[in-house]
């Protein structure tokens, strides 16, 4: 504010009174008769629609670009992993432990393979789940889903056949007079929920985790603060790992570090912005989570980042006019965005230079080292904002610290834990800026339930020391009691959105161990400040 920058909030305020039929979801425009608008005086639309039926296609066609979203940037892992199988791409295959089991669960295992020819069978069923056409069994889904909800979502007709084609069927089903009625329309939703959660975020999971392996603990410094002065400093902000991990790999290389050292700089050092903080971190270590996507804005701000690469999701235009008040350079990483002013240095829109990565890395890491020159000492204003996190948290580290879920589900018995709920999701400045996120955590430690978080939610709580073992002053008796011996944190770090899938694994670990359908244990998931369509 006091350098006259605009930013999200700015904007959200200038925004206002926002519109109340948007609000209400009572506004259409899925064709040129309208837009059309529900009141007491016209309470249908032109072709005859109602209020139900308008609020219902709405959500259908939210829910469908949610699955596109996190299943386009999960593509990419796949095709990576694929490539990293049959030996077109250089990639090494960092996760066989995940290989294993997944081979496993997919009922493809055999001793008798390698380790690339498992992978590369994994990434076909991720792939075929995908984009299937032809009507047949959603592979990941039927092996990993609990068989209980299995038996309701068949039960119920809402089986998906792929992401592709519930996304293709959801845009299909909501245009004009094709399908009229809200709770069909309701159940394509449901549908197309399936299909995100089991193609677009638990497949696209156990791609990235075969490719790079399970994340591992360790303690952190998060917030602006942590950003230093004296080195070239980029930021990666967005979602997708291919290129982050070859951007990793080109900032620890010998020559490059010997250039930015020539340039004046003590070393090359890399920031997360949004989930690529939060993954860079947990799969590589040595990336400095910064902020969440509302955040990006005053990261920028700071003057002191030299270049910021972003790629898909969650990477608002607005950051452009930020950049240009410094010396920061943007490029762009991903054909499916652009933005007016960056460079782009990127995969094409058929991935065909995929194995191009390392050779895209080095373009980019040697521009933050140009860019460095450029910093203006003047307006470089770091706050002094920082905070030590512990992070790193997965199903196998979690089951292997307490001896298996047995033990954490006799505490839940027991009500020394009340329950489970994971924190997730993005910001919406329509709530004072991650207060929400606070508000919710600080209540359930003090009643005993226990905190997992990932994603932009995870921010706030890195931010204000939840994810330390100090934090346990603020728990009630059972986590202290719980916890308290391991000197583990009240708030468990998954890591970045997808890592939801991390949940909910763990949420079937503890369902199994009890023998209780999901849906009769105190496991939750939250998302208090809500806005994205993912
Ligand atoms: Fe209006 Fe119906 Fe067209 Fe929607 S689909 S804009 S409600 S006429």
């Amino acid at each position: 504010e006091q350098a006259g920058i605009e930013t999200s909030l700015d904007r959200f305020d200038a925004q206002k009174p926002h519109c109340g039929f948007g609000l209400n979801g009572t506004c259409c425009k899925n064709c040129h008769m309208g837009p059309c608008r529900i009141t007491p005086k016209s309470p249908r639309g032109v072709c005859g629609a109602d209020a139900h039926l308008i609020v219902a296609r709405n959500l259908l066609r939210w829910t469908a670009a949610g699955a596109a979203a996190h299943g386009a940037r999960g593509r990419e892992v796949m095709l990576a992993l694929k490539g990293a199988a049959d030996g077109s791409l250089e990639l090494p295959l960092l996760g066989s432990e995940k290989v294993v089991t997944t081979a496993k669960a997919f009922g493809i295992f055999d001793e008798a393979k390698s380790t690339k020819e498992l992978a590369g069978e994994i990434a076909m069923i991720l792939l075929d789940d995908l984009c299937r056409t032809l009507p047949g069994p959603h592979k990941t889904l039927e092996s990993l889903a609990p068989p209980e909800r299995l038996a309701v979502w068949k039960e119920l007709d809402i089986l998906p056949i792929g992401a592709y084609h519930e996304v293709f069927e959801a845009l299909h089903r909501t245009t004009t007079g094709t399908d009229g009625d809200w709770e069909n329309v309701a159940r394509q939703m449901l549908r197309c929920g399936l299909a995100f959660a089991w193609s677009s975020v638990v497949g696209s999971s156990i791609a990235m985790d075969c490719l790079y392996g399970l994340p591992k603990r360790s303690r952190i410094t998060t917030n602006l603060g942590a950003i230093s002065e004296d080195t070239v400093n980029i930021a990666v902000h967005g979602h997708s790992p291919v290129l982050v991990a070859a951007i990793v790999a080109a900032s620890r290389r010998s020559d490059l570090t010997a250039e930015a050292q020539s340039a004046g700089a003590a070393a090359i050092r890399l920031y997360g912005i949004c989930c690529s903080g939060h993954s860079a971190l947990a799969k590589f270590g040595e990336v400095t989570p910064l902020t969440n996507a509302v955040g990006a804005e005053l990261a920028l701000a700071t003057g002191a980042l030299d270049l910021w690469v972003a790629d898909v999701q969650d990477v608002f235009p607005g950051i452009m006019d930020v950049a240009a008040c410094f010396h920061t350079r943007v490029v762009t990483t991903s054909d499916s965005a652009r933005l007016p002013g960056a460079e782009h240095i990127a995969f094409d829109h058929h991935h065909s230079n995929l194995d191009q990565a390392d050779v895209l890395a080095e373009r980019i890491v040697r521009r933050g080292i140009e860019s460095f020159g450029g910093r203006q000492s003047g307006k470089v204003f770091i706050p002094p904002a920082r905070m030590e996190a512990e992070v790193g948290f997965s199903v196998e580290n979690i089951l292997a610290t307490f001896g298996g879920a047995e033990v954490l589900l006799d505490h839940l018995r027991s009500g020394r834990i009340r329950g489970i709920v994971n924190l997730v999701g993005c910001n919406n400045p329509k709530v004072v800026y991650e207060e929400a996120v606070v508000k919710v955590a600080d209540e359930l430690i003090a009643h005993d339930v226990l905190p997992l978080t990932n994603g932009c939610a995870a921010y706030a709580l890195l931010k204000l020391g939840f994810c330390l073992p100090e934090a346990l002053d603020a728990a009630g008796t059972g986590l202290n009691a719980v916890l308290g011996p391991y000197r583990l944190p009240p708030v468990w770090h998954l890591g970045e959105c997808l890592d939801n899938a991390r949940a909910s694994t763990f949420f079937r670990a503890i369902a199994n161990a009890s023998g209780e359908p999901l849906k009769r244990l105190p496991l939750a998931f939250s998302s208090p400040e809500w806005s994205n369509e993912k």
